[in-house]
């Protein structure tokens, strides 16, 4: 069998490839929202505004950047300029409908931190909502605290949501104080008695919301959050209750929000439709009971296209924002104008949307395992085990007619081998002769298939059981956790070499030593499959991935599996001019910071390896200058990069 059979469906001959092939087999256009592409070098490009400007940048040139300063691989990359365009693109559109549907209210924007609480985020955040009166939303007294510090008191806008305890609503009476435009959402009936006393005590009238349990459930990961049984929210029973404390406080006229949250990444517009015509009812009842509501909040789920394929999958959303926008403000129309309701503020708190796009995980690969035979077919001797005489006989017999038999028989061959051996009835080179043959099996039935039309079914796995293992310099559970807990989708590609084939398909390992630590879901072609398209590896040369999309919860869920901490973090900007800039540079955790959250003290540590060479040198294991040496490396590994280090 010759090298170049050896390669897998779906990619094409090395020779003749275009980096227009690239986007096509990576669906980048169609994941990538318009901001990310492929350029004539083959390199991935981010196009982004900036200062009134379409302005492109390689990734490649980037990493460069990155290079030169000196910030070693994994890097997460924020790119700032899609931070507030994505803030700009989401009020331009809800004004946009506004205008035309002659919606006779505005929309007012808030950020969920959770989403992405880093400081970096936040700043940006505050200020490009400057423009649009965009305020953010606190689930927490942490968050609280950002909140207040952040934003200006004129025209910032927060939400709380969350359990709120009397420090979190004195907090929040205090921000009325200071001229913030800030409604504490009721989530359960026990909080109103603690917002009645601090009021009193403080002599704040409270700006109020509600948030009421829909009995619409959504479909997607995060239905849970939805439905009569989700665990937020008042009842319709408890809103009757609410109202009527309200009341008997003179504090009717306060109540000015409702409040509902479907959940996450909803990917059907007829969820979003269904849970606005609910709220809707339940504001207009409201209102008839004596509320003084002014805003409709529709909490978050405005979902991103991870997939590209505009679908009701999980990972993709079947509306666009356009859509999203129209669809929510003709809704409210429909079900309270007849009522003669005046139109409501429209708030929405969406995260995800806001913030997925703006970061892209970056590592390289450093190594690579391949499932390839030795290269000639064995020669199998004469007093070699019947059943290995048998597997090899199997070999030569495959054609496109006899491929399902033959693979049958491989597979039957191969495991009475193993159990064979596992009995310590074969030899270990017989197993492995075996386990040689069985791989050259494959491979010419991977070859007679692909010549062949249409090929038969049951052969499902057989590829991604060849494929490649690629070993990423990256940690699922520290940086893509949604991977490893939800199955999360992201979009991942090389970030260069597509003006060449990619000729292997591997799966993505990452460097802890957890067999759940892997990437193996990817987007080609339209669809998905357990294993991407890659170059092949070249000894010594870098070789760049991204994984995109990450910008929404990722980084606080993240954990210190195997003690592989924080990754570097570079913000860029990037210029009209095409130029870019680095705003930030953090360095992430060092081996001494992960050691210090797991309780050691890394002083300590190097106070006991003292004591281990002071006693090596006293029985003459080592020299002094061994023992130096010793401390040194130890006191250098302290302070360097939890990651793999060139
Ligand atoms: C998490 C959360 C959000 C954010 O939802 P996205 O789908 O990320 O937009 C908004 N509101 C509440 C109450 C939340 O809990």
């Amino acid at each position: 069998m010759q090298k170049a059979v050896r390669k897998l469906r779906a990619v094409a001959d090395p020779g003749e490839w275009s980096p227009a092939e690239s986007a096509e087999l990576y669906g980048i256009r169609n994941w990538g929202a318009g901001y990310f592409d492929i350029n004539e070098a083959g390199e991935v490009t981010v196009s982004v505004p900036a200062e009134g400007k379409l302005a492109t940048v390689s990734l490649m040139e980037i990493i460069e950047g990155m290079k030169q300063r000196g910030l070693q691989m994994p890097v997460l990359l924020r790119l700032d300029n899609l931070l507030e365009a994505q803030i700009a693109l989401l009020n331009d559109s809800f004004n946009k409908a506004i205008q035309t549907a002659g919606y006779q209210a505005e929309y007012r924007g808030v950020y969920p931190i959770k989403v992405n609480q880093q400081c970096a985020v936040i700043e940006e955040m505050a200020r490009v909502g400057l423009r649009y009166g965009h305020g953010l939303e606190a689930g927490s007294k942490a968050e609280l605290l950002i909140a207040l510090a952040h934003l200006d008191p004129e025209k910032g806008y927060i939400i709380c949501n969350g359990y709120k305890d009397e420090e979190f609503v004195d907090l929040a009476l205090q921000a009325l104080r200071l001229g913030f435009r800030c409604h504490i959402v009721l989530e359960t009936p026990t909080e109103l008695p603690i917002i009645l006393e601090a009021s009193r005590r403080l002599g704040v009238r409270p700006m109020l919301g509600v948030r009421v349990k829909l009995a619409a459930k959504v479909e997607g990961h995060w239905n849970e959050s939805s439905g009569d049984r989700s665990l937020f929210g008042l009842t319709t029973a408890q809103c009757v209750e609410l109202i009527d404390a309200l009341r008997e406080a003179g504090l009717l006229d306060c109540l000015q929000l409702l409040h509902y949250h479907l959940g996450s990444q909803i990917p059907n517009i007829r969820d979003i439709r269904a849970g606005v015509q609910e709220a809707c009812r339940y504001y207009a009842a409201l209102r008839q009971e004596g509320a003084a509501l002014g805003y409709l909040d529709l909490g978050g789920g405005l979902g991103v296209d991870y997939d590209g394929s505009q679908t009701n999958s999980h990972h993709s959303k079947n509306y666009s924002l356009d859509e999203y926008c129209t669809d929510v403000i003709e809704t409210i129309m429909s079900t309270l104008g007849p009522a003669g309701v005046p139109h409501p503020v429209i708030v929405t708190e969406s995260g995800r949307a806001t913030v997925a796009y703006s970061s892209i995980l970056l590592f390289n690969i450093l190594d690579v395992t391949s499932y390839e035979p030795a290269d000639a077919p064995p020669a199998v001797a004469e007093d070699e085990h019947e059943l290995v005489k048998n597997l090899r006989e199997v070999l030569n017999g495959v054609t496109a007619k006899t491929a399902k038999e033959c693979y049958n028989d491989a597979n039957f061959y191969r495991e009475e081998i193993r159990e064979l051996f596992r009995r310590g009835q074969i030899r270990l080179r017989s197993l492995s002769l075996a386990e040689n043959i069985y791989l050259h099996i494959v491979w010419a039935i991977i070859a007679v298939l692909q010549k062949v039309k249409r090929p038969p079914a049951g052969f499902e796995g057989l590829e991604e059981s060849l494929a490649d293992i690629y070993y990423g310099n990256f940690s699922v559970f520290q940086s893509l956790p949604d991977v490893w807990a939800i199955e999360q989708v992201f979009p991942v590609i090389p970030v260069h070499r597509h003006d060449e084939a990619p000729t292997r398909r591997a799966v993505l390992a990452d460097i802890t030593c957890d067999s759940d630590g892997k990437i193996d879901r990817f987007i080609e072609s339209g669809g998905m499959k357990h294993t991407l398209p890659v170059h092949t590896w070249q000894e010594g040369k870098p070789y760049y991935f991204g994984v995109f999309l990450v910008g929404a919860y990722q980084e606080t869920l993240g954990d210190l599996h195997n003690l592989m901490g924080d990754t570097n973090v570079a913000s860029v900007r990037v210029h009209g001019d095409g130029s870019f800039e680095f705003v930030r540079e953090m360095s992430g955790d060092s081996i001494s910071d992960v050691l210090s959250y797991v309780e050691y003290q890394p002083q300590q540590l190097l106070e006991r390896l003292r004591k281990t060479a002071e006693l090596a040198v006293r029985r003459e294991r080592i020299s002094l200058a061994q023992r130096q040496e010793i401390l040194e490396s130890f006191a250098a590994s302290l302070r360097g990069y939890t990651y793999y280090e060139d």
